[in-house]
């Protein structure tokens, strides 16, 4: 039996996904050839590509209106310099970030590159538990640039403040999860390997219209525009993980799209974090308003319980429950995939932990 699956990333992915993306390892398409062993230019890996390009904008609700998709390589970490390449100005080029974690950290170092940087408010002082509000973007800066989910830490952004000007966001760990209008936003990018696919392609999906105007030259393979001109296929794509995030949005859409799929991520975070708030063995890591519903953090109110919990999630059949390094603890990630009865299996546990502790 498959396990239940937690993991922040690389994670969970719909079974049916994992079965046909295996059958396309052996036989693609009925070529008696597999997906890995033909040509990315050959018709029916570019009918992939251009399928998954376009369920892209279409669950987005961003068609024809100006955006572009691309498929790129090198993970969201090299989106945190090529959105700084391809946005700043060359000269007295200027940036806000907001930080909430160890993502827009990383952000703002590669972006510190560029330009100067203006970081409009942070939660470290509190070990990022927690999305500050109440800051002001300067009106001079080349872009503003937020992170909407804190993998890490388990916050999520759940307004987003109205810039005028460009809206640049990393949505690594939150994409497809939920109702946004996207259409605020100029720049979204985003690993696959968290609601999309297997990691190995990173999403961008961009406003042309906003490219072309940093006065910089950029290297051919980190400048958008000539991703976008070779229609993301400027050099061989990662074949087989963007054909997986296809079969991967297509399962989506076949479910009802981002506002089907919601109501769900809803009932599985509010399945537990209501158990975390009951249950007196255990309290939730970051601030109750600004709660993930993709990464629920928490703790154990009494280390000498541990064992004891990490006995019976583990009988139990639970993956990937462990806190990350920097926060402890425990933490439960709920992505797409991630049944409603996998979270009632966690709960079920942390009911057994306080019968027998
Ligand atoms: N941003 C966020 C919000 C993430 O969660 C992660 C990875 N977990 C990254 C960026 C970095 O992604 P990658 O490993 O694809 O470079």
């Amino acid at each position: 039996m498959k396990k239940h699956n937690f993991s922040a990333g690389p994670c969970i992915l719909p079974q049916e996904v994992l079965v046909k993306a295996s059958e396309a390892l052996i036989n693609f398409d009925g070529l008696d050839l597999s997906l890995i062993e033909i040509s990315h230019r050959s018709p029916n890996f570019v009918a992939v590509i251009e399928k998954a390009r376009h369920l892209v904008l279409e669950l987005l609700n961003l068609e024809g209106k100006g955006y572009q998709v691309l498929f790129l390589q090198g993970g969201a970490s090299s989106q945190f310099l090529l959105s700084a390449y391809n946005l700043m100005k060359d000269q007295n080029g200027k940036a806000a970030y907001l930080n909430t974690g160890t993502w827009s950290s990383k952000a703002i170092k590669e972006a510190k590159l560029f330009g100067e940087l203006a970081e409009v408010a942070s939660s470290k002082d509190k070990n990022f538990n927690y999305i500050p509000k109440d800051y002001i973007i300067p009106s001079d800066v080349d872009y503003f640039h937020t992170t909407s989910n804190n993998t890490i830490y388990g916050t999520q952004m759940h307004s987003f403040p109205e810039f005028n000007g460009i809206n640049v966001c990393d949505m690594s760990s939150d994409i497809f999860s939920r109702s946004l209008d996207f259409s605020k936003f100029d720049l979204i990018y985003a690993g696959a390997q968290k609601n999309m696919g297997p990691a190995g392609t990173t999403l961008v999906v961009v406003k042309e219209s906003i490219l072309g105007n940093t006065g910089r030259t950029i290297p051919s393979m980190l400048d958008y525009q000539v991703h976008i001109a070779k229609d993301s296929m400027f050099n061989t794509p990662p074949v087989f993980a963007v054909y997986t995030s296809m079969l991967t949005l297509e399962w989506l859409k076949d479910l009802g799209g981002i506002k089907a799929i919601e109501k769900i991520n809803n009932q599985k975070a509010q399945l537990l974090y209501q158990e975390i708030d009951r249950n007196p063995l255990f309290t939730g890591v970051s601030a109750t308003e600004d709660r993930s519903k993709m990464n629920a953090t928490f703790t154990l109110n009494n280390e000498s319980h541990s064992d004891l919990f990490d006995t019976i999630w583990e009988e139990a059949g639970i993956n990937g429950l462990n806190g990350h390094r920097s926060v402890g603890g425990y933490r439960a990630s709920m992505y797409n995939a991630l049944t409603i009865e996998s979270v009632e299996v966690l709960v079920n546990c942390m009911q057994e932990l306080e019968r027998k502790a």
